[in-house]
């Protein structure tokens, strides 16, 4: 421990008013660090130069391998970053796919051979392992517990600490993470997508996908489920494989049209084991035993195929377009659905169906809207309020300040007032380019 107080700067670049574009700065003992460089809706804002000079930071720590979370990586590379980046395994190949999917696709462009500087830059780092980055500065990973591999980063310096939560899982504790009974933490920058709505129960959520598409196939409709990360995809395909297992629906074709998906299932098997969940169905196995479920490939053609069926995609950027196509195949038919199991960026896809009322423009087409529009959060990969509220409050002892970023304005400024209000926690949240100073 060392006697004197030492100032650190935080920097919120991105991801602080809004879900996207995540990239926060941490400069303190001779070291720039960044939390996150992900990529923005508006292709626009990705075009822009960054606001700091890349090939003065130090590290990189990537807490999980979203495109709002990873998506710059290329820029940041592009315009001199030389430093280490840090994740999780699981995070750094996921990343990998996603950015090699995202190849010509982006916004901005970059080529495979930059994909593959990345990578060499790119170290891999348990949960629990400490690492020092310079003269008694430390960083710790946790298991988040939001998708595969997703990490809070602890960075420690004279035992005071500050924790960026940029994701939080949807049941999330901290036992489960496994942050110390008697952690003290001073900062903490913390998520808030929910911040100001709270999931239905599980079980309400189950009943009511059997519902949708029991009554889609009774009316000889299609179910389109367009879903954000790969993860969700599991989930998805787990609840629907258990729902015809159970004969709660009848056994119809379910197609998923990810490349990623297809890609990324050897890692989902060797990382779910059958132990982690009561059905001991480990993930390999369910998928190989799920009768009538097939990877479709781009270009295949689902139209042929009669009756009822279930369609799944929308991952990966080459996801979205194919995603696109079958959302304008289907979205004049009363007859189908469009379940919409997550949250959804502003300017997407999913957003503009929840809003929209009579029309929408898909490839350049105005279509009507006459599709079944539902949508559910209970299989949200993230904490709601009051999971926000409680993790903050398990924390509370000796912290300082709380920042609450990567949300809607709304919805991060009622969590730091709830905060405030509710836990006289000092909590605000940062607009973007602000910055703080921080004592250690
Ligand atoms: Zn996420």
């Amino acid at each position: 421990m060392k006697n004197q107080t030492e100032k650190f700067k935080l920097t919120f670049w991105g991801g602080a008013g809004f879900v996207t574009g995540v990239n926060f700065m941490l400069e303190g003992v001779g070291k720039k660090i960044l939390v996150d460089i992900g990529s923005f809706t508006k292709h626009e804002d990705n075009d822009k130069p960054l606001p700091y000079n890349p090939s003065e930071i130090d590290f990189l720590f990537v807490s999980h391998a979203q495109m709002e979370h990873m998506g710059r990586i290329p820029k940041l590379i592009k315009e001199g970053f030389k430093g280490t980046i840090y994740s999780t395994q699981e995070t750094k190949f996921l990343s990998e796919l996603m950015l090699t999917d995202c190849l010509g696709a982006c916004g901005f462009s970059f080529e495979e051979e930059e994909v593959k500087q990345i990578m060499s830059l790119w170290k891999t780092i348990s949960y629990g392992e400490i690492i020092d980055l310079n003269d008694g500065l430390t960083v710790k990973m946790y298991d988040a517990g939001h998708i595969l591999g997703s990490s809070f980063f602890d960075f420690s310096y004279n035992n005071n600490s500050l924790i960026f939560a940029n994701s939080v899982g949807s049941s999330f504790t901290k036992e489960l993470s496994g942050i110390e009974e008697n952690k003290k933490i001073k900062y903490l920058v913390i998520e808030s997508v929910y911040g100001d709505k709270i999931h239905k129960l599980t079980d309400s959520v189950q009943e009511y996908v059997e519902d949708i598409i029991e009554t889609t196939i009774k009316r000889e409709g299609n179910v389109l489920i367009p879903v954000s990360s790969i993860d969700k995809i599991y989930l998805l395909l787990r609840e629907i494989y258990s729902l015809m297992g159970s004969g709660k629906i009848p056994k119809i074709p379910v197609f998923v049209d990810s490349l990623l998906v297809e890609k990324s299932i050897g890692i989902y098997e060797k990382i779910f084991k059958c132990e982690e969940y009561g059905s001991c169905n480990s993930l390999g196995n369910f998928v190989n035993n799920f009768e009538g479920l097939k990877f479709v490939k781009n270009g295949d053609d689902l139209g042929k195929i009669e009756g009822p069926k279930i369609i799944i995609g929308g991952v990966g950027v080459s996801d979205k377009k194919k995603i696109d196509t079958y959302v304008e195949k289907y979205i004049s038919d009363p007859n189908s659905s469009i379940i919409i199991p997550d949250y959804q960026i502003i300017g997407s896809l999913g957003r503009k169906l929840q809003e929209e009322e009579d029309f929408i423009v898909i490839n350049e087409k105005k279509m009507p809207i006459n599709i079944q529009i539902e949508t559910i959060d209970g299989y949200s990969s993230h904490a709601d309020h009051n999971h926000l509220f409680k993790f903050v409050d398990d924390l509370k002892d000796g912290l300082e300040k709380v920042f609450v970023v990567i949300g809607e304005e709304k919805s991060s400024e009622f969590l730091m007032n709830k905060l405030r209000d509710y836990l006289g926690v000092n909590s605000t949240a940062p607009k973007r380019g602000e910055s703080f100073e921080l004592e250690f």
